[in-house]
């Protein structure tokens, strides 16, 4: 028997960004959303990903390093933010449980600090790489996961309410500790892939973003989502404008 659990999508701003740092066959820049997954389950609220942090339209300038701006730009302001898209949509940020990150990258865990009652589940693995990273790299900003909060740390495939209903699932190579969540409802089964896959014409073709850390891994994982997403599961990339479309906001239901 499925559990009923209710999931909305959320636009936490965009990001104008190198099109072949999403896929190396591309040239220019391509303007992507920043995107974020509510999923109501009657033993809590989950968000998957919280987005960018309020820091960024707050102060810009020391924000985002000089180096940074010629390869970037934040699309991002008050009422972007998750907490506001969230209250827009009907929802309460305090009563939100538990924040999935799928990594530790600024544009999937800056919101987390806006989630006050909320632990994070993040791989114990993206925790330890994001630790030892530097600030200025414009990837991992400590003070978007070290917030205090309670981090919990998981090692592998995790079962968060023991029903089956929401599953993390590895899928590292765009970080070393990148996780996905499997949402399993009445309608059928939703993958949220975060980073793993950024666009849906890479799951057709499996062309990689271009300098990627783990290219091995990376493609071991896309060809997974491809196999899934020929089963009828429902894949959904982490930054695809033209997919992004096509998705209902909330308070509109995915699921
Ligand atoms: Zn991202």
């Amino acid at each position: 028997m499925t559990v009923p659990v209710e999931m909305y999508a959320l636009t936490c701003g965009e990001i104008t960004i190198s099109y072949p740092s999403l896929r190396s066959t591309e040239t220019g820049m391509l303007r992507v959303p920043v995107t974020s997954y509510l999923i109501v389950h009657p033993h809590g609220q989950v968000l998957f990903d919280s987005g960018m942090s309020p820091q960024i339209y707050d102060n810009y300038d020391d924000y985002v390093p000089e180096y940074a701006k010629k390869d970037r730009q934040f699309h991002f302001g008050p009422g972007e933010d998750v907490a506001a898209r969230l209250q827009k949509a009907g929802f309460d940020p305090t009563a939100v449980d538990l924040v999935v990150n799928s990594h530790l990258h600024h544009d999937h865990c800056g919101g987390n600090s806006l989630l006050p009652n909320a632990d994070i589940l993040v791989q114990g693995r993206e925790l330890d790489h994001a630790r030892k990273q530097p600030d200025d790299t414009m990837a991992y900003r400590k003070a978007d996961f070290e917030t205090g909060q309670h981090l919990r740390t998981l090692d592998g495939e995790h079962d968060i309410f023991g029903d089956g209903a929401l599953v993390c699932v590895p899928t590292n190579g765009h970080t070393p500790g990148h996780q996905s969540l499997r949402v399993s409802t009445e309608a059928g089964t939703w993958f949220l892939c975060g980073d793993a896959c950024y666009l849906t014409a890479s799951l057709d073709d499996l062309v990689l973003p271009l300098n990627v850390t783990d290219s091995a891994s990376t493609l071991t994982v896309l060809e997974n989502l491809q196999a899934m997403r020929n089963n009828g599961v429902h894949v959904l990339v982490g930054h695809d404008p033209e997919f992004w479309k096509t998705v209902p906001q909330a308070p509109d239901r995915i699921a």
